[in-house]
């Protein structure tokens, strides 16, 4: 079974409230920058999710759940990673997403008090282990899933889903300076539609980036990004 140390670790998660006690709403609503229709409307790729995610008939559903994980990983990763250096102890002493603080919580369930670096640091270290591991992510013939497979997953894509909403909320405007935020949106739309397809995660979970899932997946966005062909990176999949 699998190995000590990831099963031990809990993850808990404390929402902050959006509004106040007080009732009052936040000091400052800041303007998201990812919001805006001129960087919304950028994808590479103009096609079906729907399709796309789908569970294709004879393959197995934790094969499925197994290689469209380990790609969103190795994908988040690198998102990640294009805009790691400006993402330190300095910049972002939390862990935060738009108003959503996340901690981590170590084997022992104590909470540890970290930086944004070190939590991705932490979840990155966490997934790569899982992925590679031929006990929970089995690749050989004859493997079998652990049974704790699903609340793996789920708890998987809960992570990528906090790094992937740092990068929108704090990384955005380096996002857009290199030019990537076509894919970056790609990537989360792609995502997002996995994790309800298989209902991997809850959508208060995901409701920090409801106003920007709205966005995307209107109509009016994916006519534009299809229309206007993106941006110049653009790769059309007909
Ligand atoms: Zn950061």
């Amino acid at each position: 079974m699998g190995k000590p140390g990831w099963q031990g670790i809990s993850l808990f998660l404390t929402l902050k409230s959006k509004t106040k006690p007080n009732g009052k709403k936040p000091v400052s609503e800041e303007k998201k920058l990812y919001l805006e229709p001129e960087y919304t409307r950028v994808r590479v790729a103009d096609f079906e999710f729907k399709q796309l995610v789908t569970l294709p008939q004879e393959i197995d559903l934790n094969e499925w759940l197994a290689s469209n994980i380990t790609t969103f990983f190795n994908h988040i990763n690198l998102q990640y990673s294009t805009i790691s250096e400006f993402c330190t102890a300095e910049t972002c002493q939390t862990m935060a997403a738009c108003n959503t603080q996340y901690y981590w919580y170590d084997e022992r369930g104590k909470k540890i008090k970290c930086t944004a670096p070190q939590y991705i640091d932490f979840v990155m270290s966490s997934v790569q282990k899982l992925v590679t591991d031929e006990d929970v992510f089995p690749t050989k013939y004859g493997r079998e899933f652990p049974s704790s497979f699903e609340s793996l997953v789920k708890k998987i894509c809960r992570y990528l889903f906090h790094v992937t909403a740092h990068i929108y909320s704090a990384h955005f405007k380096e996002i857009v300076a290199l030019e990537l935020h076509g894919h970056l949106n790609t990537l989360f739309s792609h995502f997002l539609l996995f994790i309800r397809e298989f209902n991997l995660l809850d959508t208060k979970e995901t409701a920090i980036l409801d106003d920007l899932s709205e966005m995307l997946f209107s109509e009016d966005s994916r006519e534009a990004a299809g229309a206007t062909g993106g941006a110049q990176n653009h790769v059309k999949e007909r």
